[in-house]
């Protein structure tokens, strides 16, 4: 299945289950139902978002956009992960008011729509689980979320069944909020990393590379960032030994190349050069 497809059909999955969902939680009167509604509502917008963006983002570079638009696709990460986070924190407060407030359920409802819930998420996870870029995680990341949602949903039926225990329904929706938030949190410190330009690479351990290279007296300005995650770009300068800068700066790009980073840009100095650049100190 293209990845096209598998977007597509994940988002009408999470489209169609959400307006369930909303019918099915009005009538169980159920919190966390309820709270998956309004989870896969976010899902389906994430996904449009997502896919929007991951599309742009194969466009080539142009005359403004130096790089291509491969940043997009981390764009779209950053507004999937916002969406969840958001989600997250309505979901508790809402069962926290739920909990002060407890009502009764329809467990025996809430039981049929957690097995179809669990099924067709569980459909829906294997349709996009592949792929190794922020974006597609992020989506997946929610896809497997909605099964543990679902999941919960049922146990809490069962519990409600057998023990009438009614608010543990809104106690385990805040429990599945706290691990999305969680989880969430985590994937949003790595798409602001890649924002903020940190590099990837700790860039002590590609400066003592680069120093022990024959001819090489010294490097400064170095500076490694990645536009994507997957391209990391760096420029440096390097202070040459020798008089043939072509076998230096050789040297210096098959080092990097070893590192995986092919996007280089090196400035050669003699020893004795005064460097002019400024603005890293
Ligand atoms: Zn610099
Ligand atoms: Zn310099």
């Amino acid at each position: 299945m293209s990845s096209r497809v598998r977007i597509l059909v994940a988002f009408l999955l999470n489209l169609g289950f959400s307006i369930f969902e909303f019918i099915g939680g009005a009538f169980t009167n159920s919190i966390s139902i309820m709270s998956d509604a309004l989870h896969d509502a976010g899902d389906a917008i994430s996904i449009l978002v997502s896919y929007i963006l991951e599309v742009k983002s194969i466009k080539g570079k142009n005359n403004y956009y130096t790089y291509g638009y491969r940043r997009y696709s981390v764009l779209g990460a950053l507004i999937t992960t916002v969406i969840l986070i958001i989600g997250a924190f309505f979901v508790i407060i809402s069962s926290s008011i739920r909990i002060i407030n407890p009502s009764t359920v329809n467990y025996n409802g809430m039981i049929i729509l957690a097995v179809i819930g669990v099924v067709v998420n569980l459909v829906a996870t294997y349709v996009t689980h592949k792929g190794s870029k922020l974006n597609q995680k992020a989506v997946s990341l929610h896809m497997f979320e909605d099964v543990l949602g679902w999941v919960v949903v049922l146990v809490g039926a069962f519990v409600i069944k057998f023990t009438g225990f009614y608010i543990i329904d809104a106690i385990m929706s805040i429990c599945v909020s706290l691990f999305i938030l969680f989880s969430a949190l985590k994937n949003l410190k790595e798409v602001l990393d890649l924002f903020m330009e940190k590099s990837p690479i700790d860039i002590k351990v590609i400066e003592k590379d680069i120093l022990s290279i024959d001819g090489v007296k010294g490097v400064h300005h170095l500076h490694i960032w990645s536009i994507d995650e997957e391209n990391v770009s760096v420029t440096l300068h390097v202070v040459s030994k020798l008089k043939d800068f072509k076998v230096v700066k050789s040297r210096v790009k098959e080092v990097l190349k070893k590192k995986g980073i092919t996007h280089v840009t090196v400035e050669m100095e003699e020893e004795s050069e005064k460097c002019e650049s400024t603005g890293c100190e």
